[in-house]
Order: C-alpha cells, then sequence, then structure tokens
C-alpha cells in the first residue's frame, strides 16, 4: 500500500466512520456492520479464497454521494474501494485493507440515448446488457460484449477497459468511452472528455483514466459512442478434432480475407463442460470449437455463412452449424457463455488467466500451455478470443482452496505460465485487468522504471493513497524507495 495511507495511519477508528457517513448520506445507503449483506463486498469473482471485509458498504445514488463519501473518507484517512457489480476476476473490487467500500449499484439511470449524434450518456451501474438491448431498441449498437455482460456494469467496464468477443472487430471499452464525469478523493468532481465523434484538444484524460480499476478516482457519469445497428448477424460453430485443427482453420480464413466480428476457440475440456448443458449436442470426437460471427448487409449473410461453411468443411470440420435466427444464435452464444461458469462449478479452483499473444503465436503458447499444465499435474481448460491472440486459460483443482501448499503450487503453474507468454511477446492480461492478482506479477513484464512512472501517475489523480489501496502496483523494491 503506498504512502500515507499504510495501514495504521486511520485517523479514526474505521467503524467510527459508519456514524458520519449514516448522518451525511442517510441510513438507507449505508450497510453497516451485522448487516446481512456486508459479506457480499468482501468478495468477488476472484480465485482467491480469502474474504476481505470492509467496514461498511455506501450505496451511492448520485454523483453529489459518491463526493460526499469520498470527501468524508479523505478527512478520516479511511481506504475506499470503488465497486460496480463485483464480477472482475483479478480482485479489483475487494476491500484489502477494509474502510468502505462505494458501490455504484443504485446508479442505473439511462440519462439520454441520442441517434443524431450516436452518443448515450449514463450512470455507472447500468448492467452492460440493459445498455445494448436499450440502445438496439432504437437500431443503435453497443458493440463491447464481455462474456458477464448480464451482470456486469458499464461503469466497471470503463474502469477495467472490458473486452469481450466482439472486440475483434470492433475495439475495447475505451474505444467507446467519449466522455467521463468523475468523483476524486476528497470530493472534487471532474468532467473530462467530449461528445463529438472526432475531438484532439488538450491531453486524453479519458483514454488515460479508463482501465485503471478504480485506483484514480470513480466515475459517476459516461457519455459513451454509439453506432448504427448491423443489418444482420450471422453465427457459425465448427467443431474440429483438436486444437491444432482448429487453429489451422483460423488461419486459413483469416488468410482468406475473412474479417469476423467474433472468432472464439475452446478446447476439448471446455467443450467436455458444456457437453450436457448445450442444447447442441457435439460431436462425441469434438476436441475444439470455432465460433464465428459476421454481420452487414443482410442480403450478403446467407451467401457468406455458406461461403464459410464450405470452407469449414474443407478444413476438417467434424460439423458445422449456421445461425441467422435470433433464437439460433442465441442457442450458440448460450453454450459459449455457460463455458466459465460450468467449469467453475466443477472445480473447488479455478485460476482463470487471460493472457494475450501476438496471433501468430497462438498455437505455441497452446502448446506451451498443454505443457505447463501436464508438468503442474492440473486439468487445464482453454477458451477464449482467438482472433486478438486473448485466451482464458483455466488451471483447475479440486483441492482445498485454502491450503498454502495447493495456492504455491496453482500459482506456480500460473508463474510458468506468464513466463511463457512473455516469452512469445505477450502480455498478462488481454482484459480482465491486475487488480490484487497479477499486482506481483507485474515486474515479470515491465521494467521498475515503468513502473515508477505509473505510481507518480496514480499519485497524481490520488495523493493519499486511499482509494482502492494495494491493487496494480507491486511495492517499490527497497533499494527504489523514495
Ligand atoms: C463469467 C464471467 C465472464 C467474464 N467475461 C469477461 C469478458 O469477456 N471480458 C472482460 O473484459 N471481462 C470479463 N469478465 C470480468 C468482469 O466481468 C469485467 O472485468 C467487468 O468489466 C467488471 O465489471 P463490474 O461492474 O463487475 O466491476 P467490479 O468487479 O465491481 O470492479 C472491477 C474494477 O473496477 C473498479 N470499478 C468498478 N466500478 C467503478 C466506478 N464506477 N468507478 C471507478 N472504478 C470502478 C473496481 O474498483 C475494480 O477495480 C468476466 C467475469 C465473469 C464472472
Amino acid at each position: 500500500m503506498a504512502g500515507a495511507a499504510r495501514a495504521g495511519l486511520y485517523a479514526v477508528a474505521v467503524s467510527d466512520i459508519v456514524p458520519v457517513l449514516e448522518r451525511e448520506l442517510g441510513s438507507a445507503q449505508v450497510i453497516g456492520p451485522g448487516h446481512e449483506h456486508l459479506d457480499d463486498y468482501g468478495r468477488d469473482e476472484s480465485p482467491l479464497p480469502e474474504f476481505f471485509p470492509p467496514a461498511c458498504a455506501v450505496l451511492v445514488e448520485s454523483t453529489e454521494q459518491a463526493a460526499a463519501v469520498l470527501r468524508i473518507c479523505l478527512e478520516h484517512k479511511v481506504p475506499v474501494t470503488p465497486r460496480g457489480a463485483g464480477s472482475g476476476m483479478c480482485g479489483g473490487a475487494l476491500p484489502v485493507y477494509g474502510g468502505v467500500v462505494l458501490s455504484t449499484e443504485r446508479m442505473t439511470r439511462i440519462k439520454e440515448i441520442d441517434a443524431g449524434d450516436l452518443v448515450c450518456v449514463v450512470e455507472p451501474g447500468v448492467v452492460t446488457g440493459r445498455l445494448q438491448e436499450a440502445v438496439e431498441a432504437q437500431r443503435l449498437f453497443y458493440p463491447p460484449d464481455p462474456a458477464s455482460l448480464e451482470f456486469c456494469s458499464i461503469g466497471g467496464n470503463a474502469s477495467t477497459n472490458a473486452g469481450g468477443p466482439r472486440a475483434f472487430k470492433y475495439g475495447v471499452t475505451r474505444e467507446y468511452i467519449l466522455g467521463l464525469e468523475i468523483a476524486l478523493m476528497g470530493g472534487e468532481v471532474l468532467r473530462c472528455g467530449r461528445r463529438t465523434a472526432k475531438g484532439v484538444t488538450g491531453y486524453d484524460l479519458v483514454a488515460g483514466f479508463v482501465g485503471t480499476e478504480g485506483t484514480f478516482g470513480v466515475i459517476t457519469e459516461l457519455t459513451v459512442k454509439l453506432l448504427p445497428l448491423p443489418m444482420a448477424a450471422a453465427t457459425v460453430l465448427g467443431v474440429f478434432r483438436d486444437v491444432p485443427a482448429a487453429g489451422a482453420a483460423i488461419s486459413a480464413l483469416l488468410r482468406d480475407g475473412l474479417r469476423p466480428r467474433v472468432l472464439e476457440l475452446a478446447d476439448r475440456a471446455s467443450i467436455d463442460a458444456i457437453r450436457d448443458k448445450s442444447r447442441y449436442r457435439f460431436p462425441d470426437a469434438a476436441g475444439a470449437i470455432v465460433l464465428l460471427e459476421v454481420d452487414g448487409d443482410a442480403e450478403a449473410m446467407p451467401m457468406m455463412m455458406e461461403k464459410i461453411g464450405l470452407r469449414c468443411d474443407d478444413l476438417g470440420a467434424l460439423d458445422v452449424l449456421a445461425a441467422t435466427e435470433p433464437a439460433e444464435r442465441r442457442a450458440v452464444w448460450e453454450a459459449r457463455r455457460l463455458i466459465s461458469p460450468s467449469i467453475k462449478a466443477r472445480y473447488r479452483i479455478k485460476l482463470n488467466e487471460d493472457i494475450c499473444v501476438p496471433c501468430r503465436r497462438i498455437v505455441e503458447m497452446l502448446a506451451r500451455t498443454e505443457r505447463v499444465a501436464a508438468e503442474a499435474g492440473v486439468p487445464c481448460a482453454v477458451f477464449g478470443h482467438a482472433g486478438d491472440g486473448n485466451l482464458h486459460v483455466n488451471l483447475l483443482s479440486n483441492d482445498d482452496p485454502a491450503d498454502p501448499a495447493v495456492r504455491k503450487h496453482m500459482w506456480g503453474a500460473a508463474r510458468q505460465l506468464f513466463a511463457h507468454t512473455i516469452e512469445l511477446g505477450g502480455t498478462l492480461s488481454g482484459e480482465h485487468g491486475v487488480g490484487l492478482t497479477k499486482r506481483d506479477y507485474m515486474p515479470m513484464e515491465q521494467s521498475e522504471r515503468v513502473l515508477e512512472w505509473q505510481r507518480r501517475w496514480k499519485a497524481m489523480w490520488d495523493p493519499s493513497g486511499l482509494l482502492n489501496p494495494g491493487k496494480r502496483l507491486p511495492e517499490r523494491p527497497a533499494a527504489c524507495s523514495e
């Protein structure tokens, strides 16, 4: 934990802050000690067995309330951890030093959808899938589609710069955030960015803020870029005997000049996890699937589908399923989105590392992943966004997650995976973020000098070090301390 916020420097006992917050914001906003739901704010979707209890959670309903929490916490020198829906996979929303969790889950207003300007203005707690439905009802399109879209929040997406399958064609969240309203530690409210399609004035605070995982400020409003809704979309599921065959098919399709909006890959272990649950009956020999989605002109769609289907046949597919009707497409996507929760239901430990390598190194990375898992003797399931080189490698175990030896073994395997990723020119996280779980591995990828620049940047936004402490940046090595 950085600077003055190091544990022990709280000006008050953290429980003393609860009555202050209740007085200023009203007790309906504060989930305090003894409340049946307080523990929910000490967990997220990361694979950590620990639980980090906050002193209280404040469920703010406006920018003013968010700013008031940040003012009170600075006055009392109490750490604050911003939280959206708590679906993060790397512990970013966990209050590791206790204190206050500031939740935006009640800030769910879609304030404006402007079809003329192609923008919408929303509060941070809006669930991503609900935003998509609202804009699609007006034939508009918000492309970023994290697989968690049914429950994650748009504020959380901007804070983690979330990706998703459609990032292959349409890019990640950062490309759609035009403007932000941000409440800063101490209570100042900053509005930055624009609502125009283009704009180059000033340093780009919005782009710099997106992806900072709640360590710079709390997003209280977002101005989001929209696109016209594509006229039609179609989904193709190609089933292959193994990952190398699927990898070769992906390379061939891309060489043909195909630019799908989605290009996903899943291995046999991932298929096995959804075999019984999926409405589609996978062939017994299915060892890998490639999920492709194309969009554009409705009239061109049937021909494009046929072309992709025939090409998949040529490339050795065991089966090809083409879906154009919304219900059929939903069934295919349902199968894809079931992979992660189904694996999680089968194993007590699921380290989901979302490494990303340059595209032409994917097949090599998959081979190395298999080797790492075999050497560690742990089951492994891989799926993810093959088009972007972003693979979700799940290292699995049914041993006791709290056993330190088990933990050391699993994270030892993860470290090996990271080492191979970096050797192949990749990065530790393509979309989930650093948070707590990857913080201490950052020096494997980034030099101390680069990390030090980031510490200075953090200190500029949050000189107190009280906002989401203990995340993203490892401690300075002793020799480098100021
Ligand atoms: C089944 C499943 C599938 C997933 N698939 C994907 C995927 O395809 N792509 C992907 O990128 N991620 C994916 N995720 C991870 C996760 O859903 C994303 O990281 C998401 O963006 C987190 O949003 P959230 O609202 O849950 O944020 P939280 O988990 O609550 O918080 C995440 C981080 O953002 C900060 N934060 C949240 N709200 C704010 C705010 N208003 N202001 C400032 N900081 C804030 C928190 O402090 C924390 O550091 C998946 C998770 C699950 C469980």
